[in-house]
């Protein structure tokens, strides 16, 4: 039988932490359902020290998901073992994740500690984490370029103080295949360690090689890859889950191990996550960009289909990405629907469904054809409503140098009407709804783009706002694009309005 390699999914953690990458609760919420349904082994749901709202997440991710391992993230120092360690109260089987560097850079410039205090400091802290929680890993940040003796003395020292797991970090994204599996057929070798303590590998894509180097990790002995859904994370990002999964499916020849992950999974996580932070995949990304499978269009209008093998090492379907991604007409109906969003991943409540219906009908008559990703924008864009206080019942824009914009918004409460003016119409109207909400925002991140092909493609906004110094996501969608780019801001001016008012 082939070797088992655990997949720990780091999306609600490093990943959240890239620019523009934020979630609230409930969209980390939103992604965990869905990783569970891709299979990963463990679920890394955040770094509860750091915020109130990290906390939370992993509190309620603890919660709801009950077959993945749940980790929280930690320093190894007490307050943060202690957070960590409530935070994953609720969880069914929770690791708690403690770390500190052990290169001798980060201990000089950063930690300001010895040798032998970052020793001391890992068998406390392992210790701690383990009379709390059940199951710890232990990562020795920046290990590539540690010293390798004093790295592997470190990790015999976690062992023998309880560690379950020893990640080996490339932290800076520094490291190569050929170092990487030789660091580990080191550290192991030096550590002997019991026969149940899995080694880790943990790696950024500075040089573009982090899936490269969590390949050689496993031939060097590591048994757990830590990814992200379309390589998102800090900086370049970090492993892509994807990508390794594939590369370890295809090549099996070369690569013989097994991991959890349901491949046909793939598609609806990286679309959801798109969807929820407005992170874009480039269209040539491996695996799950726009163009990754894209000659097959060509094929298909020769008809050729028995030469796909010619230009083909997976097949789309492998990877839960229709051939055929026309879904739906007008007369399609609401079970239809309701069947295809569940092939999507979407769970939704029977009124979920007669709301998404109803915006489908809309969308069909502006639009002959919908497609699989129009679905997909929809519902993200109708999830975006739960937080709804203030919806746009309309907006007219008029005149440039400057604009004229007005807006309707409606809530439980009544209407208001604003007008603004500004740098074109998106300014402009963005604007009216501020003077409308009494709100202040600092637009950081503004992309707007066709869900699907087509002159009447549905366009989909995403903007990351600024309200009193926290980030705020939302999303849009509309045939019409300021509209779209109306709503996505309006949504992200909802959730900061719902954040202050405590909800
Ligand atoms: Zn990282």
């Amino acid at each position: 039988m082939a070797a088992r390699v655990y997949i720990f999914d780091t999306t609600l953690r490093d990943g959240e932490q890239s620019p523009g990458g934020s979630m609230n609760v409930s969209e980390k919420l939103e992604l965990a359902v869905q990783l569970e349904r891709l299979g990963v082994d463990v679920i890394e749901a955040g770094f509860p020290i750091a915020s109130e709202q990290e906390f939370e997440g992993v509190r309620r991710v603890g919660e709801e998901i009950r077959k993945p391992r749940i980790a929280a993230l930690a320093r190894a120092v007490t307050a943060d073992i202690e957070r960590a360690a409530a935070a994953l109260e609720p969880a069914a089987n929770p690791v708690l994740h403690t770390f500190i560097a052990t290169s001798d850079i980060h201990l000089e410039h950063k930690l300001r500690m010895s040798r032998e205090q970052v020793i001391e400091r890992t068998g406390e802290s392992v210790r701690l984490a383990k009379s709390l929680v059940g199951r710890v890993e232990f990562s020795a940040e920046d290990a590539t370029r540690s010293d390798l003796a004093y790295l592997a003395e470190v990790a015999k020292v976690a062992i023998e103080a309880g560690a379950d797991v020893i990640n080996l970090p490339d932290t800076v994204g520094y490291t190569t295949p050929g170092e990487i599996e030789e660091m580990f057929r080191y550290v192991i070798a030096r550590c002997e360690p019991p026969e149940n303590v899995v080694f880790s590998s943990h790696n950024h894509n500075d040089l573009g090689l982090a899936v490269a180097n969590a390949l050689a990790a496993i031939r060097g002995g590591a048994r757990q890859v830590e990814c992200t859904v379309n390589g998102i994370g800090e900086r370049a990002g970090n492993t892509s889950l994807e990508e390794v999964v594939m590369a370890m499916r295809v090549r099996n020849n070369v690569y013989p191990y097994e991991t959890g992950i349901v491949s046909e999974e793939i598609t609806n996580a990286s679309r959801l996550l798109t969807n929820l932070t407005g992170l874009v995949v480039p269209y040539n990304k491996p695996i799950v960009g726009r163009n990754a499978f894209a000659h097959e269009a060509g094929i298909h209008q020769h008809g050729v289909i028995a030469s796909r093998i010619t230009y083909e090492i997976m097949t789309p379907e492998s990877v839960g990405r229709s051939r055929s991604e026309l879904v739906l007409g007008k007369h399609s109906g609401k079970h239809g629907l309701a069947r295809r969003c569940e092939d999507l991943g979407f769970n939704l409540s029977p009124e979920e469904v007669g709301e998404l219906y109803e915006r489908f009908i809309q969308l069909a008559d502006r639009k002959k054809e919908v497609f699989e990703d129009d679905l997909r924008v929809l519902v993200a864009s109708m999830r975006d409503q739960a937080f709804v206080t203030w919806n746009l019942k309309q907006v007219r824009t008029s005149g440039h140098d400057p604009t004229l914009g007005m807006v309707i918004l409606q809530s439980g409460e009544g209407e208001v009407i604003e007008t603004a003016t500004g740098d074109g119409p998106v300014d402009a109207a963005c604007q009216a709804i501020e003077r409308a909400l009494g709100v202040q925002g600092k637009l950081e991140e503004f992309i707007i783009r066709a869900a699907t092909p087509g002159r009447e493609a549905l366009g989909e906004a995403h903007v990351t706002v600024d309200f009193g110094g926290r980030r705020y996501n939302g999303t849009g969608a509309s045939t019409d694009i300021v509209e779209a780019a109306v709503n996505a801001y309006l949504n992200a001016a909802n959730k900061y309005l719902a954040v202050r008012s405590g909800a």
